[in-house]
């Protein structure tokens, strides 16, 4: 851990750097998680890799040496001046100062595989943690031409997007991240591997991003709604759930429509996979 220290604090001393908490400011101090970080993303020199809040640039520079070319996306000043400094001589680097949320990235990803011939696209990060799951919603649903999402997040939050529907982890958003990607968890990383140390564990995951989704399904948001409502509630029975929020127009429709499809009246939705959901969503589309 020591060199990736040592430059962390000589960075940090130099540019009169102090976190910023509110930007979700946690450098990474571990050479062995960052080395982690970039083995699980595969990445070559035929990549184009897009790194969100690269910082002080400690994950930024072994990227640079493995990809085609890196765009990092940084929100901070203070940062983008170091970054600037630090990897001006690299040829395969550009630095945007925007905030992700708003950055173009289908048309950014456009542009750089007209010009460039890139295999495939990567985003790699350490992400800050007020915004996950805005920013991995946003990788997801704009569908992106990527291979893959391998990110830094909160452990809480990590286990429910890798969990498989139906597992005791699953929240609304795990269906979300199961129709576009397939998810693992790579490392469980302690709040010591950073300074300032955050106040949660965090947790490596890559999300492979489908070819096609596991289920067919036209009205795919009306689904995702269903599935919203179905978690607002919590610890109640789905049937109760989908009739509180009126998605059920009553207890009646409910029961028949679970009945049909061989549901039990009392399931919890946590249990249903995402083909029930879309069962559900394809009943009551029907009966409009
Ligand atoms: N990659 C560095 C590392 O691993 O040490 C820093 C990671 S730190 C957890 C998150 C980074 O995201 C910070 O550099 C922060 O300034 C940046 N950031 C915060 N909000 C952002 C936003 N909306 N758009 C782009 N970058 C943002």
């Amino acid at each position: 851990m020591s060199g990736i220290l040592e430059e962390t604090k000589f960075l940090m001393n130099q540019y009169h750097i102090r976190a910023n908490k509110s930007l979700g400011q946690n450098f990474l101090i571990s050479e062995e998680v960052i080395q982690k970080i970039v083995e699980s993303s595969q990445i070559t020199k035929q990549d184009l890799v897009i790194e969100i809040g690269p910082g002080l640039g400690t994950l930024t520079k072994q990227l640079l040496e493995r990809a085609g070319k890196v765009v990092a996306i940084e929100l901070d000043e203070k940062m983008i001046k170091i970054l600037s400094d630090r990897f001006l001589h690299y040829k395969n680097f550009e630095l945007l100062k925007q905030d992700v949320l708003k950055v173009d990235l289908e048309s950014l990803i456009r542009k750089e595989k007209e010009k460039n011939q890139w295999k495939k696209v990567k985003i790699v990060a350490n992400l800050p943690y007020y915004i996950t799951t805005p920013i991995i919603m946003k990788l997801l649903e704009e569908e992106l031409p990527l291979d893959s999402i391998t990110v830094m997040i909160q452990k809480e939050v990590a286990d429910r997007l890798v969990a498989i529907p139906g597992e005791k982890e699953t929240g609304a958003i795990t269906y979300r991240v199961y129709y576009y990607a397939q998810a693992q968890g790579i490392l469980e990383v302690p709040k010591d591997c950073f300074i300032p140390s955050p106040e949660v564990t965090s947790k490596v995951i890559k999300l492979e991003i489908r070819k096609k989704p596991p289920i067919e399904i036209e009205e795919k948001e009306a689904m995702f709604r269903i599935i919203k409502c179905a978690f607002m509630q919590k610890r109640k029975t789905l049937l109760n759930a989908l009739v509180n929020t009126n998605i059920f127009k009553d207890k009646q429709q409910g029961i028949k429509i679970l009945e049909e499809l061989g549901m039990a009246i009392e399931i919890r939705p946590e249990r249903l996979s995402l083909e029930d959901y879309a069962n559900i969503s394809k009943c009551i589309l029907k009966q409009l």
